[in-house]
């Protein structure tokens, strides 16, 4: 079976988030299951140069206001197709931003362009074999199941994932003439949002089946605290919305031999863990003290992470006698105050901006525990590593951090199968009583170490997941239509 996935960012070409570590991910792991996936993206400077040996496989002479050439390489093990539109993507800044952080005017056709591109790819008419399945990740994938859907002739199946409702890709609707959508779909049955043309709602109409990257929230998204607008939507489409639990890659964080790291360990050598803890302490400017907890969070830097509220509660943090060392990139406000916070207690807060793959290893490896406040988390990567490098996940109760950490409460520890605290509400008092029993539990040196040995074993590969989308793509094609 051929898929195509389509999305706008790959690990390691281009990422800005997790969607880049699955997208990155989940090819070589549909491969074991018999599924060859080729992977449509942008053609960033980054991905272009990452191809030199690229063969075109389509030209496109006018691809919403330029010239536009798909090309097919090889990069990083992965079987790329890069659009190469200049117009759009030979940029500085980010895939959506530029340098001054604010979006690009014209990101409606720039992922409409990729769309266009998936959809020439899944009509057969580009030098590729055409795919059994496209699979979509995201808002900006979003639009080819609408063109696909236009096209209305035999095509392949078409999944789409959702990797975060809050990103929905809604344009004013003056647009949807230069995006070549039939004006016929903009309607509230169609990608029609409130007035705006939405690339996401998109994805969730036309296409045959939606997945996201957890069944808790999978469950969240379908009701309307956690839907953004969209849950009666995603309740129209009744058994077509389905969660699978995201995995990493285990080859890139495996303890045992990560070069990113002071000392390599494994389950049976936690002890090493320590050389790690003072390499981090170090690292971070904070005091080499083993015995104070250390508290690790690698995140975005926005107010669905929690990050403000982390600020709230680090005087319970202090009190608990622990260390804070944070690694984050995004909203300035957050960066300050974190920023400030370091400077205002020398030794016991740290803190990094900006976006370090190296320093994230070294933090799952020398933290204690590893704290993931969200608000809202469709699956979250962090504590995934976390539980994979023995640093005990602190985590809120939402989406896929409530369904991949145990919590260590009376019966789970009673019963040794703990891998974690979970709290809810995300405030200053419930993270504070998280902090709180955090701390106590960590002083509890034989529960602890049972804590961490019970992440370790836990199975957080691609293997499962993989699986499952291997039996969903297959029943699929399996569908008469
Ligand atoms: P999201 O995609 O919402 O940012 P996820 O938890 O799904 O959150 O994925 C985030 C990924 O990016 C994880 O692999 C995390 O370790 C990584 N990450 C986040 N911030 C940083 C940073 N500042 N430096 C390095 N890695 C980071």
């Amino acid at each position: 079976m051929n898929v195509l996935a389509v999305a706008s960012e790959v690990f390691p070409l281009v990422k800005t988030g997790g969607l880049a570590d699955v997208t990155g991910a989940l090819p070589g792991a549909l491969a074991a299951e018999g599924i060859a996936t080729a992977t449509l993206m942008p053609g960033y400077p980054s991905v272009l140069v990452a191809l030199p040996d690229a063969a075109v496989i389509a030209e496109f002479s006018d691809l919403f206001g330029g010239s536009a050439r798909l090309l097919r390489g090889t990069a990083a093990g992965l079987d790329i197709i890069a659009l190469d539109a200049p117009h759009f993507f030979a940029r500085p800044g980010t895939p959506y931003l530029d340098r001054h952080g604010v979006d690009w005017p014209d990101n409606a056709e720039r992922f409409a362009a990729l769309g266009w591109a998936a959809a020439a790819i899944a009509a057969g008419e580009t030098a590729m074999t055409t795919p059994d399945i496209v699979h979509l990740h995201d808002w900006q994938a979003g639009l080819a199941a609408a063109y696909l859907h236009a096209r209305g002739a035999v095509r392949p199946r078409v999944v789409f994932t959702i990797h975060n409702l809050a990103f929905q890709g809604n344009f004013a609707a003056e647009k949807l003439g230069a995006l070549r959508v039939p004006s016929y779909f903009f309607t509230v049955a169609g990608l029609e949002f409130y007035g705006a043309v939405s690339f996401m709602k998109a994805g969730l109409v036309y296409a045959d089946r939606i997945t996201t990257v957890s069944p808790g929230y999978a469950d969240e998204i379908r009701t309307p605290e956690g839907g953004m607008g969209l849950d009666g939507v995603l309740r129209a489409r009744g058994g077509d919305v389905v969660g699978i639990l995201n995995g990493i890659d285990t080859d890139v964080w495996n303890p045992e031999t990560d070069a990113l790291i002071a000392a390599p360990f494994g389950a049976a050598r936690l002890g090493r863990r320590g050389v790690n803890k003072a390499a981090l302490q170090r690292r971070f400017g904070l005091a080499v003290d083993e015995d104070a907890p250390l508290i690790g969070i690698v995140s975005r830097l926005t107010w669905q992470k929690g990050v403000d509220v982390v600020l709230e509660a680090l005087p319970d943090l202090l009190a608990a006698g622990g260390q804070l060392a944070l690694l984050g990139s995004g909203e300035a406000q957050f960066a300050d105050a974190f920023t400030a916070a370091a400077a205002g207690n020398p030794g016991r807060v740290g803190c990094m901006l900006g976006y370090d793959e190296h320093v994230a290893h070294l933090m799952q490896a020398g933290a204690d525990a590893v704290l993931v406040p969200s608000r809202f988390e469709p699956c979250g990567l962090t504590q995934l590593c976390a539980l994979r490098y023995g640093a005990v996940p602190v985590v809120s109760h939402v989406g896929g951090l409530a369904d991949s950490v145990i919590d260590a409460n009376e019966a789970a520890l009673a019963r040794g199968v703990a891998t974690g605290v979970q709290f809810t509400p995300v405030t200053r008092a419930g993270l504070g009583r998280a902090i709180q029993r955090t701390a106590h539990l960590w002083r509890d040196r034989p529960a602890w170490k049972r804590m961490q040995r019970n992440g370790m074993a836990m199975d957080v590969s691609w293997r499962a997941p993989a699986a499952k989308y291997a039996a969903l793509f297959r029943a699929c094609v399996g569908e008469s239509r």
